[in-house]
């Protein structure tokens, strides 16, 4: 329909209830002039004309109020346009008033004007206006009473005493009715609009309910993820929603078959493992439902247990409905049982007082039937919603393993990963090595609750030789025990007799396999009972396998992190490494005001040693000249082999005195050194220069540079000496001054390459 169309109706609907209106006005106005009045109608011979208004104004009546009922108003467009259609509705409540009270009135006027009986009609009418029609609607009534009283008290007689009395109370009467009415819709509206509230807010709490459970199932993995929640939060959270689904679906099956059935009550009856009955939802009009939801299975429902057949029973006896306080005798009953295969689940029964026929059973048996499959998809649905958890749980503990690099770091890990499975007390890793058939103990984790459940001094570092024990049975078998989780399955120890676990009721040692070869084990531990599943076992299985690959390369990690830091022959930093390590201390002492200093060592005539000796001796002594660096300074200083047979080692926090008297022990260690050749033993020493940071120089080319000027130095002046720059330099400065008379033959050394 057009819209000039919609409007046009509009206002044809607009002019019509305007009209009526209208009418209605000159309808009061008739009554109140009195138009109409009981001597010219109710008597003998009724006047004509008066006879036709009350007519009139009766089909007004009539007309208004099946107009008002069959009003439309004009639409929200067509209102916007206009005042006037925008006033259709209270033009057509004023229609309908006006026309009501000018009935209303003659009726007053025709049955004795004041003393009428017919009064509560008005009143009962303005009571109904103020409650049903919109203000204007409601105070036109109102006046139109009011002002049509008015008329009728100056018709009557306005000096008469009685008449005016009779106005005043027809008067104080409507008005009553009118402010009671007021009031009473006020209250009522405000109450409803209470109700209304807390019943959206409880759907909309409903509402945000389900959409959290809706978003659960396709949750996406991340921070949010519910694998962050506990195994056994999940599974409360999962037996509410599912309970709750159930119980609706049951609920709205048993209202519908008691509507169908026109039954008294129709209950779910659920078997107990004891096979008693129990009362699990009921539709029922009755006030005398037992309170007790356990039902003993007697009667006639405990013959539908027995025999797993429906039953139509006319008549009960008295004590055979279970689900009554009194067990209500002479009602009829019809029940059917939940089959779910052979096993019977419950069942389903209906009573009333007249007989139930085959098709109520028929009815029944097909609800019952639609109970089960809501009770079987729910089951469905939480063993996917429970893989799906495990799932989730699985992708992050793997997640896990896949940020780990060293072994360290992944041994760590693997602790987490488990713990991402299963709710576990202590954990620990052993490391298996083959060559030696012996286990150690590498990783320890001691979870939150796990306290005093094992000395994890005890545990640490730990080594024992293959022996009868579970980490070693493991290994060799290379499958988990105990099989079913369970430390009263074995009496084998885990690791030796000597590592008590007497209060774990639960345990499981996982082989650690790479590539089928077992590299160790993960043991997990756990106070409580029945924690390792055969489904956790399983994926425990796995993660204790992704433990072990990540456990290989993190050893290959390392391997090349030290191939890549160290140098191989004498196990000593690299020249690389040392200059990274030499440029952190500098940057660190000049934060932090400290100081480093450097030696660099010179094996003196090694030339002599590889010619006479051969390379391999040359080696030999390198290697115990390095262990010498090892040994002679402190744990935090930086041995490196410089190159070839140069040696540097850098001293943490040290001034040049203080190195100046490592530098002297470690002279006086490797003089000592002597390294047994088939030529006989031999022995080396060293000449080493000084310099240190910030008394000999600032930055890390200048301090190599007179480090290696104080070794030339050292070197020149007859080796096997310590000399500091400083020294080297007022040396200099001396030889300088007194010129000796053979010279030096040497020309001095050029700065060094970095
Ligand atoms: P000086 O007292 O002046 O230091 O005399 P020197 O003979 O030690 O002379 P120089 O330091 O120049 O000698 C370095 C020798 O070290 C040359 C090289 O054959 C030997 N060399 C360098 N690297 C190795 C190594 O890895 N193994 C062995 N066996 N010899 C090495
Ligand atoms: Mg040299
Ligand atoms: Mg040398």
């Amino acid at each position: 329909m057009s819209a000039l169309r919609r409007l046009r109706r509009g206002a044809r609907r607009a002019a019509v209830v305007s009209l009526g209106a209208v009418a209605g006005s000159i309808a009061c106005a008739v009554v109140a002039v009195g138009g109409v009045d009981g001597a010219g109608i109710l008597s003998a011979s009724p006047s004509l004309p008066m006879t036709t208004i009350a007519v009139a104004i009766g089909t007004l009546v009539i007309a208004a109020t099946i107009r008002r009922m069959q009003f439309v108003a004009p639409t929200a467009r067509a209102q916007r346009a206009s005042f006037w259609l925008a006033a259709a509705s209270d033009l057509a409540d004023l229609e309908l008033a006006l026309a009501l009270v000018a009935g209303a009135h003659s009726i007053i006027a025709m049955t004795g004007g004041l003393s009428s009986p017919a009064y509560p009609l008005l009143y009962g009418l303005v009571a109904f206006a103020m409650t049903v029609l919109a203000q204007p609607g409601a105070y036109g009534t109102l006046g139109a009473a009011l002002l049509l009283e008015a008329a009728l008290l100056l018709r009557t007689g306005p000096t008469d005493r009685a008449a005016i009395m009779a106005a005043v109370i027809h008067t104080a009467c409507i008005a009553g009715a009118a402010a009671a009415h007021a009031l009473l819709l006020r209250g009522v509206t405000a109450r409803y609009r209470r109700r209304r509230a807390t019943r959206l807010d409880e759907e909309l709490t409903a509402l945000r309910d389900s959409a959290r459970d809706y978003r659960l199932i396709a949750a996406p993995l991340g921070p949010g993820s519910r694998a962050g929640r506990g195994r056994v939060e999940e599974e409360r959270l999962l037996t509410i929603a599912g309970v709750a689904m159930i119980n609706d679906a049951a609920s709205w099956v048993l209202a519908t078959l008691k509507r169908s059935l026109g039954a008294r009550t129709v209950a779910l009856l659920w078997i107990e493992e004891d096979d008693a009955l129990k009362l699990k939802e009921v539709a029922s009009d009755a006030d005398d439902i037992t309170e007790s939801p356990r039902l003993a299975s007697a009667g006639i429902l405990g013959a539908v247990v027995r025999d797993r057949q429906p039953i139509l029973c006319a008549a009960t006896k008295p004590g055979q409905l279970p689900y009554y306080d009194g067990g209500r005798a002479g009602v009829a009953v019809v029940a059917v049982p939940i089959l779910e295969g052979p096993h019977l689940r419950g069942l389903v029964a209906a009573d009333r007082d007249t007989p139930f026929d085959e098709a109520d059973r028929d009815l029944l048996a097909d609800a019952s039937s639609q109970i089960l499959r809501v009770v079987q998809s729910e089951q469905v649905f939480r063993a996917v919603e429970r893989a799906k958890y495990e799932h989730e749980r699985f992708y992050q503990a793997t997640a896990l393993l896949g940020r780990a690099l060293t072994p360290e770091q992944v041994m760590e890990t693997a602790f987490d990963a488990a713990a991402a499975i299963v709710e576990y007390d202590v954990g620990a890793i052993a490391l298996y090595d083959k060559a030696r058939t012996k286990h150690r103990i590498a990783a320890v984790r001691v979870r939150p609750g796990g306290e005093g459940l094992v000395d994890p001094k005890q545990l640490a570092d730990l080594e024992f030789k293959d022996n009868a024990g579970l980490a070693s049975m493991v290994v060799k078998n290379r499958h988990y025990l105990p099989a079913g989780g369970e430390p009263r399955e074995v009496s084998a120890p885990i690791y030796t007799r000597k590592v008590k676990l007497d209060d774990a009721r639960s345990l499981l040692v996982l082989p650690l396999l790479a590539a089928d070869e077992p590299i160790g084990t993960l043991t997990l531990v756990a106070r409580a009972e029945k924690r390792f599943g055969k489904d956790v076992r399983e994926m425990l299985a796995v993660i204790a396998t992704q433990v072990a690959v990540s456990l290989e390369n993190g050893f290959l990690y390392k391997k090349m992190e030290t191939m890549a830091t160290t140098d191989g022959l004498t196990g000593l930093t690299n020249h690389r490494t040392f200059q990274q390590r030499f440029q952190d201390l500098l940057d660190r002492a000049a934060r932090h005001n400290l100081k480093v200093a450097l030696l660099l060592c010179d094996v003196d005539f090694f030339k002599k040693v590889n010619d006479g000796y051969g390379h391999p001796v040359g080696d030999e002594v390198l290697r115990r000249v390095a262990r010498v660096l090892q040994e002679v300074p402190r744990k935090i200083d930086i041995p490196a082999r410089y190159g070839g047979e140069e040696f540097a080692v850098l001293l943490d926090n040290v001034d040049v005195a203080q190195a100046r008297a490592v530098a002297e022990r470690i002279r006086i260690e490797i003089s000592k050194v002597v390294v047994e050749t088939e030529k006989g033993p031999l022995s080396v020493t060293e000449s080493i220069g000084v310099a240190a940071f910030p008394d000999d120089g600032r930055d890390r080319a200048t301090l190599i540079e007179r480090a290696d000027l104080a070794l030339y130095h050292a070197k020149h002046t007859g080796r096997n000496r310590v000399v500091t720059w400083t020294e080297a330099q007022a040396a200099k400065a001396m030889a300088k001054a007194q010129p000796q008379s053979g010279g030096t033959a040497k020309p001095p050394p050029t700065a060094r390459a970095i």
